[in-house]
């Protein structure tokens, strides 16, 4: 489709994807393998769960696209796997921005490798923040903003955001997309859309060929450690990313462990999860309310809070002081004096609650 091809990187456009040993020639499965240098035996210790590891991984596993498919409702040609949501967003600037050249868009404060990934490449980062006091898309100034930059070939927006914790209202993610086909391509990052209880974008790529929506087995699935994010794309923008993608980009491990997150008992255990999660993050954001250190806990269609307290720096240092962690976005755009606070098991969120407590008493 021309709408899209003509975005591409010339670079990119030109390539064939790499051809391995596991992608030439018949995909049958062999009796004796040796046509890829891997040691026939098994590592140290060679334990059951290590079955296999001495072998390269399928690049796309097959097993997994037909569960993809079935999970989002979307053909296989519209998916793609990658390391984490983290490589899709590299792949996604390197295939369509030229050094020098062009330019992403971002509404802040976001995610940040939005504008890291752009910089590793040499590009622009033109900046049209979110509209106080919801973090709302200001549609009006981004598309007057693309007009100023046509070579704006990525636009980025997250929903729900990081570090703000909002869904990003869908009408205007898809007024933006349909006044841009052709011109852009939106990427629409849902990587905590499981906790906000609404429906995924992916829905209508059939009408809009430009959105491209990111998901991740790390922040709802308990897979942050094995590295899994799915791509759903018309299969234009799948094929572009796909040629670029290493030739072995997935761990045996990480495809083992996505395939049993996704039995029907994964899927179980993870909404339970997400169930616990909101009870807590409802629990834990009115308790925070409580604290007279609290300036505003913020609404959260996520499985984080972002918090305006009386002082960011203090509270992250006392915090860390007692062995826990938060993140200090006071720096970042719109968001000054703000910690954000992932919520954790009830006896995290206790123990991090109590030393709130202790802070507030000394400084509230
Ligand atoms: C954590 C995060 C990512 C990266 O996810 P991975 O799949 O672990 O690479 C992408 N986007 C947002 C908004 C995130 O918060």
């Amino acid at each position: 489709m021309d709408e899209i091809m003509h975005l591409v990187r010339p670079a990119i456009a030109k390539m064939t994807p790499y051809s391995s040993a596991r992608t030439e020639g018949s995909q049958i499965a062999m009796r004796i393998r040796l046509d890829a240098n891997e040691s026939p035996y098994p590592p140290y210790p060679a334990g059951a769960d290590q079955y296999e590891l001495n072998r390269y991984p399928e690049g796309q596993p097959e097993q997994l696209l037909d569960t993809f498919a079935d999970f989002y409702g979307v053909p296989r040609d519209r998916l793609l796997f990658t390391r984490g949501a983290d490589e899709a967003i590299d792949l996604l600037v390197r295939g369509f921005c030229t050094e020098g050249i062009d330019a992403i868009l971002q509404a802040s404060p976001t995610f940040a490798m939005y504008a890291h990934s752009a910089q590793v490449q040499g590009v622009d980062i033109v900046d049209v923040p979110l509209v106080s006091p919801d973090f709302q898309l200001d549609v009006a100034g981004i598309l007057a903003a693309r007009d100023e930059h046509p070579n704006i070939k990525l636009l980025f927006f997250c929903s729900p955001n990081n570090p703000t914790g909002n869904l990003l209202e869908r009408n205007d993610i898809l007024s933006i997309a349909t006044a841009l086909t052709g011109k852009s391509i939106i990427v629409v990052d849902e990587l905590y859309l499981d906790y906000s209880g609404t429906d995924s974008l992916a829905a209508v790529l059939s009408d809009c060929p430009n959105i491209v929506v990111l998901r991740s087995m790390s922040k709802e699935y308990s897979l942050a450690g094995e590295r899994f994010g799915i791509t759903i794309a018309n299969p234009e923008i799948i094929s572009v990313l796909g040629r670029m993608l290493a030739p072995y980009s997935l761990t045996q491990t990480a495809i083992r462990a996505v395939a049993q997150a996704m039995t029907p008992d994964g899927l179980a255990y993870a909404r339970a999860n997400i169930a616990n999660i909101l009870d807590e993050r409802w629990r834990v954001s009115q308790a925070l309310a409580a604290s007279p250190v609290v300036v505003k806990v913020f609404l959260s269609d996520a499985n984080f809070l972002l918090v305006e307290v009386d002082d960011a720096r203090r509270l992250v240092r006392v915090m860390q002081e007692n062995g826990i962690k938060i993140r200090d976005r006071s720096t970042m755009h719109g968001t000054g004096n703000c910690v954000r606070i992932s919520i954790g098991t009830p006896a995290e969120n206790d123990a991090m609650l109590s030393v709130l407590e202790c802070y507030s008493e000394e400084w509230g």
